[in-house]
C-alpha cells in the first residue's frame, strides 16, 4: 500500500497532542509526570519542520522525523522513538505490504531494545511494539487486530513490574499501572492504522 506521509504525520501528531495530558497522568503515576509534555514538544517541532521533511524522498524524510524526535523530546523516550522512526526510514519498502511493515517495525524493535537495554515484558513501550511487529509479520494482520493487539498489549502492561527505565525505581510500586511509552505507542499505531485505512 501507498503511505500518505502528510496525512501520517499530521494524524499522529494531532493524537500523540491530544493525549499529552492523559500520557502525563500516567508517567505521574510511575516516572516523573513528563511523558506527554515531551511528545507534544517534540511532534510540534514535527509540525514545524514539515515543509523540510516533506521535500524528501520517504525514507529521508522518516529518518528526519527521528532526528527531530531525539533533539525535541529529550528523557528516554526522545532516542528511542527517534531510534525507531530513523530505523523505519532505513527498513521501510516503497509500496509496503503489513508483512513489509512488520519487518521494519522489527528491526525497529531490535534496534530499540540494543539502545534500550531492555527486553520484552520490562514494562515498556516495546510490549507494544514488539508484540504488534511479530504480528504484522505474520500475513495474517488486518486493521482490526492490529488496533485490537496494541490496545491489549498496552493494557496488559498494568500488572507488569518495572525492569527499565524510570518505573523500575518503584519496583513493586510500579505494578497496576499502564505504561506510558506503551500508550503512547499505541495511540501511534491506532493513528496509523486509521489512516492507510482510509477512516481519518
Ligand atoms: P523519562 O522516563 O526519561 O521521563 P519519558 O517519560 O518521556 O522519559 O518516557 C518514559 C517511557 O519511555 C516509559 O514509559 C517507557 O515506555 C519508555 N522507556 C523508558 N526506558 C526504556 C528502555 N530502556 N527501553 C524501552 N523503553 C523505555
Ligand atoms: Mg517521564
Amino acid at each position: 500500500m501507498a503511505l500518505p506521509l502528510e496525512i501520517l504525520l499530521d494524524t499522529v501528531s494531532a493524537r500523540v497532542i491530544a493525549a499529552a495530558d492523559e500520557l502525563t497522568a500516567l508517567d505521574s503515576a510511575i516516572g516523573d509526570a513528563d511523558h506527554g509534555v515531551n511528545l507534544k514538544r517534540g511532534f510540534e517541532a514535527v509540525q514545524a519542520e514539515k515543509a523540510n521533511i516533506l521535500a524528501k524522498p520517504a525514507g529521508e524524510a522518516l529518518k528526519t522525523v527521528g532526528m527531530t524526535l531525539v533533539m525535541k523530546v529529550g528523557g528516554a523516550s526522545g532516542p528511542l522513538y527517534g531510534t525507531l522512526f530513523m530505523t523505519l526510514g532505513k527498513e521501510l519498502p516503497g509500496n509496503p505490504t503489513f508483512a513489509g511493515i512488520g519487518r521494519a517495525l522489527q528491526a525497529s524493535v531490535t534496534a530499540l531494545k540494543a539502545r534500550g537495554k531492555a527486553e520484552l515484558g520490562n514494562k515498556t513501550m516495546l510490549d507494544v511494539l514488539g508484540p504488534v511487529a511479530t504480528h504484522l509479520e505474520s500475513g495474517t494482520a488486518s486493521f482490526d487486530s492490529v488496533r485490537a493487539l496494541a490496545s491489549g498489549s498496552a493494557r496488559a502492561t498494568v500488572p507488569m513490574k518495572a525492569i527499565r527505565g524510570r518505573a523500575s525505581f518503584l519496583g513493586e510500586r510500579s505494578i497496576g499501572h499502564m505504561d506510558p511509552g506503551a500508550r503512547s505507542s499505541e495511540i501511534m499505531i491506532a493513528a496509523v492504522c486509521d489512516v492507510l485505512e482510509g477512516k481519518s
